[in-house]
């Protein structure tokens, strides 16, 4: 998001095949002439018959761990017992779900919110099912094993860690997309949420490697705006519509305390910039962190002023933050929070008020 970022060809063909297969067990669920007593693990071993008896099993009997809801099969068996009427919007919303490229780019596109709100009364069981495929699919320790997309290495299922696998091949990134902090700790964060829509539980154009913090403060909110004429239109998107290149980072508040916030650049709409700092409350963490920066800064100052047993003067602060600068640029997508320590570095170079002062101080033996 803030990094250009992409997902691995292979990984596409991998997460696409998972979606061939949902979509062909909501066919067969929605069609008029299936029924709720029709459906058990051999009905659906035979819709399914390409992948591994043992995994279909065991994705029927698939329950949230350490929670009271259906299991995907009862869940199967109240999409098959609805109404012929609900049936079609159920494959409706899922086609609809799948052209999220439209709703960002295309004006007059039906918007997210009503595509949700076609099958309300089946809602539950739609992501109950949808979201059963995610878990066994694509968690590493789920023991859902036997699912090989093409690219699965031999006897080894396709699952979360070889997506992930592929992401770093492809994007040589190492901090978190969505903030530039340490992604030691990744989660697979549903951009547009799960419980909001579905039909993109495995889509790659919804999933993206993020660090805890993020997922957690992005909760279920929706990225869009589902009263305006494009709900997406002051929404950036991580591979659709990326912030990177469309952004800057401001310092705001004093010296001592400094404040960084995203703004736009070029024609960007100032409200991509804003909603995407509340999705993930980046405001909150980049505050912390700049105060990190400026202290290892005052630190690194220090040092060298101890080194030379004097104070450094304006020219030495300079072109220790000039160079500074210049290995955050070089580290932006490696080394966590860069983009703040720039910022910072920047505030001195370009004389804003205080900032110097703030480091003479600290440079001195
Ligand atoms: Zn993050």
């Amino acid at each position: 998001m803030l990094h250009a970022i992409n997902h691995s060809p292979d990984a596409i063909r991998a997460l696409r095949s998972i979606g061939a297969f949902q979509f062909l067990l909501l066919k067969r669920l929605c069609n008029r002439a299936t029924r709720a007593r029709d459906i058990n693990v051999a009905w659906v071993q035979a819709v399914w018959f390409r992948l591994p008896p043992d995994w279909v099993e065991s994705f029927c009997a698939f329950r949230p761990p350490g929670s009271k809801k259906p299991t995907t099969l009862e869940s199967m068996r109240k999409i098959a017992g609805a109404t012929t009427a609900r049936k079609t919007s159920i494959l409706l919303a899922f086609l609809a779900g799948q052209r999220v490229g439209q709703w960002f780019f295309a004006p007059g596109r039906s918007s997210t919110a009503k595509v949700a709100a076609h099958t309300e009364p089946l809602k539950k069981a739609v992501i109950n099912l949808l979201h059963g495929f995610y878990a066994p699919a694509l968690y590493e320790d789920g023991g859902y094993l036997g699912y090989m997309p093409p690219i699965g290495q031999a006897n080894q299922p396709f699952h979360r860690q070889h997506l992930q696998d592929l992401f770093d091949l492809q994007n040589d990134i190492d901090v978190c997309p969505y903030c530039n902090g340490a992604a030691t700790h990744r989660d697979m964060d549903h951009y547009i949420p799960l419980s909001r829509h579905p039909w993109l539980s495995c889509s790659p154009v919804n999933l993206v490697p993020v660090c805890k913090g993020c997922n957690l403060s992005k909760t279920t909110k929706p990225p869009w705006t589902e009263t305006a004429a494009i709900p997406t239109q002051d929404w950036f998107h991580p591979y659709l519509r990326s912030a990177d290149g469309n952004y800057m980072i401001e310092l705001r508040g004093a010296a001592g305390r400094p404040e960084p916030r995203m703004v736009p650049i070029g024609a960007t709409p100032a409200n991509r910039c804003l909603n995407f700092e509340n999705l993930v409350k980046l405001p909150e963490t980049w505050k912390t962190q700049a105060r990190s920066v400026v202290s290892t800064l005052k630190k690194e100052l220090k040092r060298q002023a101890v080194r030379r047993g004097a104070a450094l003067g304006e020219p030495e602060i300079r072109a220790i933050l000039a160079e500074s600068r210049h290995d955050a640029d070089a580290v932006s997508r490696s080394a966590p929070y860069s983009l703040v320590r720039r910022a910072i570095c920047d505030a001195v170079l370009n004389n804003r008020p205080g900032y110097m002062q703030m480091f003479q101080a600290a440079a001195v033996p």
